[in-house]
């Protein structure tokens, strides 16, 4: 798509995004995904890349119906891209090729990639070993795409506590949070739980569509065992449950 008209809120400027926005009469030509970022790519070789925080989505059609939360919209003759994120918890940086090639290379494989796998999730659960799992498992470095629910949940399904020091852990359990990772984000991507068309939504106590299948996050008791009551800590400033009898 060619771009042709881009309209903006003064709140994308003021706190989303980061450099200066050069689209006009450029065309797209493919969006790529990485975690939470994602890669508009353009003809030009330029990048924009839009990190969706807690609450950005992007909304794609003919005509899109803005609200004061549309931060950017970019049309093209026969179809809309817009930007919306009540909370503003988004990033946004518009780059060159080899700037982009940079910031996308700090993050991390995403948790749904092909390429993560057990030697991946070993190797970086041990480079902080005096780290707790969950605050790890939140660490967009290493796992790109991980978020809140998703940490806890993982956790939660590898029947180990959130805050366990990651040198804890022990050679078998490896296994077991790889198999949990599979199967939180199996249900969640399917439901677009936490991915790029479901947004992506956890500290407002909202609930994605994936909610019906998660086992303490939000949880009076936990779902796993179905009798214990779920605790609820603070961990690095996040909201962390877990399940004191399935959790060790
Ligand atoms: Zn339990």
């Amino acid at each position: 798509m060619k771009i042709e008209k881009i309209s903006s809120t003064p709140e994308l400027k003021k706190n989303i995004l980061h450099t200066k926005l050069d689209l006009k009469n450029k065309t797209l030509v493919t969006i790529k995904r990485k975690g939470k970022m994602l890669d508009f790519i353009f003809d030009d070789g330029s990048h924009l890349l839009s990190h969706l925080g807690m609450t950005g989505t992007w909304l794609v059609g003919e005509k899109i119906h803005s609200t004061k939360h549309t931060h950017l919209t970019l049309q093209s003759q026969n179809i809309t891209l817009a930007y919306d994120d009540p909370r503003r918890f988004g990033h946004m940086y518009y780059y060159s090729e080899s700037e982009a090639t940079e910031k996308l290379d700090e993050l991390g494989l995403d948790l749904a990639d092909p390429d993560f796998n057990l030697e991946y999730l070993t190797k970086s659960l041990k480079r902080y070993p005096e780290r707790a799992l969950k605050v790890t498992l939140l660490d967009q470095k290493m796992f790109a795409g991980s978020g809140n629910y998703i940490a806890n949940e993982i956790c939660a399904r590898a029947g180990i506590r959130p805050t366990r020091k990651c040198k804890k852990i022990k050679e078998e359990e490896f296994q077991k949070i790889l198999k949990a990772i599979q199967d939180v984000l199996g249900p969640a991507l399917a439901s677009g739980g936490t991915t790029f068309q479901g947004g992506y939504r956890d500290t407002s106590g909202e609930k994605g569509q994936g909610v019906q299948h998660l086992v303490v996050f939000y949880q009076k008791i936990c779902q796993l065992c179905k009798k214990t009551e779920v605790k609820k800590i603070i961990l690095a400033q996040r909201g962390t449950y877990y399940c004191p009898s399935c959790q060790k």
